[in-house]
């Protein structure tokens, strides 16, 4: 199992452009990636904070230079049979949701098309190479965890039960969404229109539940199964938008609020555990502790994970972004 904890930093967004901004991405000279995140002591304005990463994308970088450096490089092993699952953390607007969504250009495509375009050219790239022998087929769940009960995005909201869809052990020791649907997908288009229908379905059942998307975690799974006679490999894609981290008794303090608030938190903050364990390489993982990272197996699997810490670079956000540097592991304060 091996874990990257990466930053990006976003730019400033026209209507900020009069923002005074703290957050600085610093380290790697000579051309080699930045390493370290630079933020002001809140409480002394000419000391910095600074916090490590395997790597720190500044607000300069692109959709496909994150791409190229962060993901591309596991597909191999992805099709080698090892998972591979890639997290969005952040506070609200700091660019999870383009980091992994991205825009409908094809220069603004975030990390989830670009992964599905590759899985799909290594997938045809295999088959030719073998004569045909081998077959490749693609077949997606996407889902969301809200106050930690799951809802199929492939499914209407109309069809949600008020428990969600319950968990079940399998056999294998793995953890299974009882009754998640999963389609399977030939090409690019098709993985477009599900994943555009998927996500409006997300924005109708939460626009019901008076909710709001940045408070639930959406998880994408692409499953890739290779054929090759008998032979079977499986291996999984997971990629995750996580609720966003900032602290929301602060902002809202609703009952309804407070019950996300405990159920983001909760999650986050064994998913920062895992992490942790991960990179320390010890033998417990407490993935078991929260709903997320126990369909995600996170720990179990000898798999590949990067988590991209999303970062806005205003002062406006000082607060919650020392948090959640403070909580991403590896993201230690040097
Ligand atoms: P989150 O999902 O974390 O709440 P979003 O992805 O919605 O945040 O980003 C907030 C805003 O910032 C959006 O308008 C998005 O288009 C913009 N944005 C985020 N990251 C970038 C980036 N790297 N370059 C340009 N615009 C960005
Ligand atoms: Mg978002």
């Amino acid at each position: 199992m091996s874990v990257r904890v990466v930053a990006r930093i976003r730019p400033l967004l026209e209507k900020e452009a009069d923002k005074d901004t703290i957050v600085r991405a610093d380290g790697g000279e000579n051309g080699r990636p930045h390493t370290i995140v630079k933020i002001p002591n809140p409480k002394n304005d000419s000391e910095d904070f600074s916090f490590a990463f395997n790597s720190v994308y500044d607000q300069s970088t692109s959709q496909e230079a994150l791409f190229t450096a962060e993901v591309a490089p596991h597909l191999k092993a992805l099709f080698q049979g090892y998972d591979v699952t890639l997290f969005a953390y952040g506070v609200t607007g700091t660019g999870k949701t383009h980091t992994m969504r991205g825009g409908l250009k094809l220069a603004d495509r975030g990390v989830i098309p670009r992964l599905l375009s590759g899985v799909f050219r290594r997938g045809k790239k295999i088959t030719r190479e073998s004569g045909g022998e081998t077959t490749v087929q693609v077949a997606l769940s996407y889902y969301e965890i809200y106050n930690d009960k799951v809802f199929d995005l492939l499914e209407p909201p109309e069809k949600r039960t008020a428990t969600g869809l319950p968990l079940r052990a399998e056999a294998s020791g793995r953890t299974v969404v009882a009754g998640l649907s999963e389609r399977a997908c030939e090409d690019l288009k098709d993985f477009e229109k599900l994943y555009i229908e998927a996500n409006q379905n997300r924005v109708t059942a939460s626009t019901k539940l008076n909710a709001h998307s940045s408070r639930s975690h959406a998880i994408l799974r692409v499953k890739i199964i290779q054929t090759t006679g008998d032979t079977v490999r499986e291996s999984t894609a997971s990629a995750i938008d996580l609720a966003g981290s900032e602290d929301n008794r602060r902002t809202d303090n609703g009952k309804e609020r407070l019950v996300e608030s405990a159920a983001i938190n909760k999650s986050l903050f064994v998913l920062s555990q895992c992490i942790e364990a991960i990179s320390r390489g010890d033998k417990r993982i407490p993935y078991r502790e929260s709903k997320m990272t126990r369909i995600l197996s996170l720990g179990q699997n000898h798999g590949i994970t990067v988590m991209i810490l999303n970062l806005a670079p205003m002062r406006s956000y000082h607060l919650d972004t020392l948090s959640s540097l403070n909580v991403s592991s590896r993201a230690k304060r040097i």
